[in-house]
C-alpha cells in the first residue's frame, strides 16, 4: 500500500518565523493612540505621555482641526465607505475632485487616486511596462517594495542602478539603448536614507537615451516646493518628468495614492490597472478630508518652515554630541546603529525609560549591517521635546551600543 507523508504546512511557517526571530528581524508593532489636539505626544503600548518621532505624518495634518472636520463633514453627509469600485458607484464628486487637485497640483493634464501610493506604484508601473512594446525598465537599487512589486508584476525586463549612480545608469541605458521602449523609475526622497533622487541628472539620460521617466515623490509631498508639492516644485523640473507618483498619506495626513502625467498615459493606468479597477474606491470621507489638507499645505507655508526648523535644530544637535547620522539633504534623520538587535534594543529602551518612540529600521527594510533609527518630526514638536531626544539618545547609545 502506498504511503503518503504529509507536509506541515503549520510547522513549516513556524520555523520560517522562529527564524526571523533569531535574525533580530521579527516585526512587533507598537500599539498608538493618537488624540487630535495632543500630538505628537501618544499613548503607546500603553504609556502615557509618550513623544512620537516616528510618524510620516510630517505636518501633523492627521489630526489638523480643520482636515477631521472635513472628514466628518463628508462622513454625515454620505457615510464611511464608497461601496463600490470606480466602475460600480464608487465614484463620487470628492473622487474627481480630488483627481483634478492632484493633476493641478504638478501642472500635469491629469491625475488617478488609489488606495495607496503603494498600490499605484504597483498598478501604474506594471501596466507602462507591459503595454508598451519591448519595453526595459531600470529602477534605482533603493526604490520602495511597491516599486519593485509593480516591475516583477510588468514580467519586462530590468537593470537595477547602483543608489543615485547616473554613471550607472547611462552605462545600463547604453547596453539597451536598441530597445523600442525605455522606462527609469527612482524616488525624489529615499525612505529609509534620506537621500534626494538625481531628479536633473536622470531627466537629461531620459531625454538622450528616449526613456519615459516615473518619478515616485512620496517622502516629499507636502513639504517640498512653495506649495508643498515635491522636489520637482523645488527644482523646478516637474515638466520634464512624464509620471509622478505620491501619496496621501504621509504629508497630508490621511491614506491613498495617485499619478499624474500627460492625458494618454494615465488613461491607460486607469483603463488597464487591476489594482486601479478591481477594488473598492477610497471612501468619499477620505477624499473630502484629502482635498482639504492639500488646500492647507498648498497655503500654509509656515506649517513648512516650522517643520525645516525643527529638522535643522535636531540634525545640529545630534551632531554636537557627535551622534552619527546619515547626512542628506531632506528631512528624514538617521542614527546609524548597524546591528539589528541593538537597534530593536534601543528604541525598546527608549520607549520604556525615556518615553520616546523612535523607529528601529531592520532588515529587509534596509540591508544587513545598515540598521538605523529613522527619526521623523512635525512643526509640532517643540523644542524642549527635541532636546529631551537629544539627552535620551546620546544617553541610551552609551549603555547599549
Ligand atoms: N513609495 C515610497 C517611497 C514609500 O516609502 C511608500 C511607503 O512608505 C510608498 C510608496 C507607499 O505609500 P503608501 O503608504 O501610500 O502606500
Amino acid at each position: 500500500m502506498k504511503t503518503s507523508t504529509r507536509f506541515d504546512y503549520t510547522k513549516f511557517f513556524e520555523e520560517q518565523i522562529y527564524d526571523t526571530k533569531q535574525k533580530g528581524n521579527y516585526r512587533v508593532f507598537k500599539n498608538v493612540v493618537k488624540k487630535t489636539g495632543e500630538y505628537p505626544v501618544v499613548k503607546c503600548n500603553d504609556i502615557d505621555g509618550v513623544i512620537n518621532f516616528t510618524g510620516n505624518d510630517y505636518l501633523a495634518l492627521s489630526t489638523h482641526p480643520e482636515v477631521v472636520n472635513e472628514a466628518v463633514k463628508a462622513t454625515t453627509e454620505m457615510g464611511v465607505g464608497a461601496g463600490g469600485t470606480r466602475n460600480i458607484s464608487g465614484t463620487s464628486p470628492y473622487h474627481n475632485q480630488l483627481e483634478k487637485v492632484v493633476a493641478d497640483l504638478h501642472h500635469k493634464e491629469r491625475g488617478a487616486i488609489f488606495n495607496s501610493a503603494y498600490l499605484a506604484n504597483v498598478a501604474a508601473i506594471s501596466v507602462l511596462a507591459k503595454h508598451l512594446p519591448n519595453c526595459v525598465i531600470f529602477s534605482d537599487a533603493l526604490n520602495h517594495a511597491s516599486i519593485i512589486e509593480g516591475i516583477k508584476l510588468s514580467g519586462a525586463p530590468k537593470e537595477i542602478f547602483r543608489h543615485n549612480d547616473v554613471s550607472h545608469l547611462r552605462e545600463l541605458l547604453e547596453k539597451h539603448k536598441d530597445a523600442t521602449t525605455k522606462l527609469i523609475v527612482f524616488e525624489s526622497v529615499y525612505s529609509m536614507h534620506g537621500t534626494i533622487g538625481k531628479i536633473d541628472d536622470i531627466i537629461a539620460l531620459a531625454k538622450e537615451y528616449d526613456a519615459l521617466t516615473y518619478l515616485d515623490e512620496v517622502h516629499a509631498n507636502g513639504i517640498y516646493g512653495d506649495s508643498g508639492s515635491g522636489v520637482t516644485e523645488l527644482q523646478g523640473n516637474v515638466e520634464d518628468i512624464d509620471i509622478i507618483s505620491g501619496t496621501f498619506a504621509k504629508g497630508y495626513g490621511t491614506v491613498g495614492g495617485y499619478v499624474v502625467g500627460r492625458d494618454a498615459i494615465i488613461d491607460a493606468i486607469r483603463s488597464f490597472g487591476a489594482g486601479f479597477i478591481f477594488t473598492t474606491s477610497m471612501p468619499p470621507m477620505i477624499a473630502a478630508a484629502t482635498i482639504k489638507a492639500i488646500e492647507i499645505s498648498r497655503e500654509k507655508k509656515t506649517l513648512r518652515d516650522a517643520f525645516y526648523s525643527n529638522v535643522g535644530y535636531l540634525k545640529e544637535k545630534l551632531e554636537e554630541r557627535d551622534i552619527e547620522i546619515v547626512q542628506n539633504k531632506s528631512h528624514i534623520v538617521c542614527v546609524m546603529i548597524r546591528d539589528s538587535k541593538k537597534c530593536l534594543a534601543l528604541s525598546d529602551h527608549l520607549l520604556n525609560n525615556e518615553k520616546i518612540y523612535v523607529q528601529s529600521i531592520n532588515y529587509p527594510t534596509v540591508a544587513s549591517g545598515e540598521e538605523l533609527l529613522r527619526i521623523t518630526l512635525t512643526p509640532l514638536h517643540t523644542i524642549y521635546q527635541l532636546d529631551r531626544l537629544v539627552d535620551a539618545l546620546s544617553k541610551s547609545l552609551k549603555e547599549i551600543v
